[in-house]
């Protein structure tokens, strides 16, 4: 049998990851586009495969609008090569566009940041709460479809980078690489994300849960605001993590609204339980009308 390599045409190499690089693929039947991960497994210690085994198994049950979806994977044996095909992003990230922005000196509209911010918490929401209570956009919901119950998924590495766009500027989250899925009886607790995305409990070993998650995309929508994140001042990793723990937020630049300095403050609320789910957030009058904007 021919191998399934041979299905696609490679091109241009368009990222490189932890684990090796990706590459931009034509799939030759169709001509359609393909990110592909291509991960030497031979090189990578047992606890890193399994690292990978565990983002594709997590990957391949996530059907969402905004989660970058994952087509297919295939193992070259003979060169040692793991290959997994996913929905190619080709906007870049939002990391970029913050970079962009800092570079011209313009600020990202607020109506922009609403928006990212929506289409974030859709794809949090349906991790987060897999039993369906919150929304679901309409090309995500999975709950009356029949399919087996998905477990719970924290994201664990919520940051600009990590936040994909398509070609027509839809935001997708991606980078599972850290996430884990957790049985109703489980919790994470270990974690080796980006310092600066790192919440209080997290920066004192405390176990993970959705609500760090929330944390993290808290400071993720400060940094589309400010263009930098609210925590980063900092020499060492203890003096960061005092940072984050005596809970100052610096102010947001002038021109954004109270209703989205208020939102930003509560996600970054030391407390973990006090800060609102993703099922919350998109209850917030805001966040509705950005939803109803891009039906
Ligand atoms: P890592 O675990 O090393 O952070 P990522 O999955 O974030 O790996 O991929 C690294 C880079 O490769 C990204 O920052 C991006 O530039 C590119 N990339 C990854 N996945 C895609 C995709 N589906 N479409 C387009 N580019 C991608
Ligand atoms: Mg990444």
């Amino acid at each position: 049998m021919s191998s399934p390599l041979g299905l696609y045409e490679s091109l241009d190499v368009i990222g490189t990851g932890s684990f090796g690089i990706i590459r931009k693929v034509r799939r030759r039947s169709d001509g359609l586009i393909f990110a592909r991960k291509e991960l030497n497994f031979e090189r990578m210690s047992e606890r890193d495969r399994k690292q990978i085994v565990a983002e594709v198994n997590i990957l391949k049950d996530l059907h969402h609008e905004h989660i970058v979806r994952y087509h297919d994977r295939y193992v070259d044996r003979d060169a040692g090569m793991l290959y997994i095909l996913m929905e190619y992003c080709g906007g870049g990230d939002l990391s970029a566009i913050i970079k962009l922005a800092q570079r011209q000196g313009r600020p990202i509209p607020e109506d922009t940041v609403w928006s990212y911010f929506m289409q974030i918490l859709l794809a949090l929401n349906y991790c987060h709460h897999p039993n369906g209570y919150g929304r679901s956009s309409s090309a995500g919901t999975c709950e009356s479809d029949g399919r087996e119950k998905r477990p719970q998924v924290l994201h664990r590495d919520i940051k600009p980078d990590n936040v994909f766009l398509d070609e027509s500027n839809t935001a997708k989250l991606g980078d599972f690489g850290l996430s884990k899925a957790l049985t109703q009886a489980s919790f994470a607790n270990t974690y080796v994300g980006t310092p600066y995305y790192m919440s209080p409990e997290l920066m004192q070993e405390r176990a993970y849960d959705n609500k760090s998650d929330i944390w993290s995309l808290g400071c993720l929508i400060y940094e589309l605001c400010a263009l930098k994140p609210p925590f980063h001042e900092a020499k060492t990793h203890t003096e960061l993590s005092l940072l984050i723990r005596n809970g100052r937020i610096p102010p947001l630049p002038k021109g954004y609204s109270p209703a989205l300095t208020n939102i930003i403050k509560s996600m970054l609320n030391l407390n973990p339980a006090l800060r609102p789910s993703a099922a919350q957030l998109l209850g917030h009058e805001r966040l509705e009308l950005a939803f109803k904007v891009s039906e």
